[in-house]
């Protein structure tokens, strides 16, 4: 089985339950208050931890109370955190979650994300060099993604970005990513056209892999464009679901799954994902996927 390694975001995510949200310069009660481990980054790590990856988080945090309280979610998770950068008098990453109803409102500081950048991926570079897959997504400076996909593709590693939250990304890094997995809603911004989705798949063979809800999971094989589909669960809550995907798939490819075993295997920890309320609270182990998918 091949090593893994997520380079992203770290947050610590504040959920406060309310029925109703305050107007500007307004005080309202909450009903409840939760903490949780989050970022598209340690989300993706937890994922794939819990599915029997070798997980290294590659990222940063800062000095304040919250990181201890981080470290020890992440490494409770059993994900290493050996190349975690401490940043000096900065706070890590927060987000601010008002659940109210069926809705949100999410106010997100990156803080110490903001440091895994450039200059931050090339200290760890070797030790990055180690690891079979690398999973990125786009809560980090772009220009450390930009930077160092093509040392990792000139060293023949498979690359994985999960391009979420969505902006442009240069045709040339694209060429170099082995494969992408944005969502329906996030592909045309990524690739920047206004093709139609089966021309965009056809563009990028057994590369682009768009995630369409409960609608399955499409790419294009060379030949046809194939839909995965999802299992069919009650679903309670779809956060989390796509950072779910990714880990998964991550974890499938690490083991040496094709293609579309890897998807399949992604669609059934996604799946099993959004039967539970909150991002990670859902994130499956693998005796549960492995009984899905029997
Ligand atoms: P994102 O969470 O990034 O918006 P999607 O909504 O496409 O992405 O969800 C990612 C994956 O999660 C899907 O490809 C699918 O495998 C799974 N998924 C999402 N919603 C459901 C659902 N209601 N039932 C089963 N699987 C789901």
């Amino acid at each position: 089985m091949g090593k893994i390694a997520v380079v992203g975001s770290i947050n610590i995510d504040y959920f406060i339950e309310t029925d109703r949200l305050p107007k500007l310069g307004e005080t309202v009660l909450g009903k409840s208050f939760f903490i949780s481990l989050g970022g598209k980054g340690a989300n993706q790590a937890v994922a794939a931890s819990r599915l029997g990856g070798e997980v290294s988080l590659f990222g940063s945090i800062g000095d304040d109370e919250n990181s201890k309280v981080l470290k020890e979610k992440m490494e409770k998770e059993e994900v290493d955190l050996s190349y975690i950068h401490t940043v000096k008098d900065t706070p890590s990453g927060a987000a601010f979650i008002e659940l109210c109803n069926s809705d949100n409102r999410i106010l997100v500081v990156p803080g110490a994300n903001k440091n895994t950048d450039v200059s931050y991926i090339n200290r760890v570079v070797s030790e990055l060099l180690s690891y079979d897959v690398t999973l990125f997504q786009l809560e980090t400076p772009i220009e450390m993604i930009e930077h160092i996909v093509p040392i990792l593709y000139d060293h023949g590693k498979t690359i994985i970005l999960n391009p979420a939250p969505a902006r442009k990304m240069k045709t040339e890094i694209i060429e170099k990513i082995t494969y992408l997995t944005p969502n329906e809603h996030e592909f045309e911004m990524v690739l920047n056209s206004k093709d139609q989705m089966v021309d965009c798949l056809r563009k990028y063979p057994n590369k682009l892999i768009i995630t369409c809800g409960t609608k399955g999971v499409a790419y294009f094989n060379g030949e046809k464009c194939i839909n995965v589909p999802v299992v069919k669960v009650e679903a309670v809550d779809t956060t989390g679901a796509g950072d779910t995907f990714s880990g998964a798939f991550a974890v499938a490819i690490s083991e040496g799954k094709n293609l579309f075993d890897s998807i399949q295997f992604g669609n059934a920890a996604a799946g099993l994902s959004v039967t539970k309320k909150g991002a990670q609270a859902g994130m499956p182990y693998r005796k549960e996927v492995d009984s899905l998918m029997k």
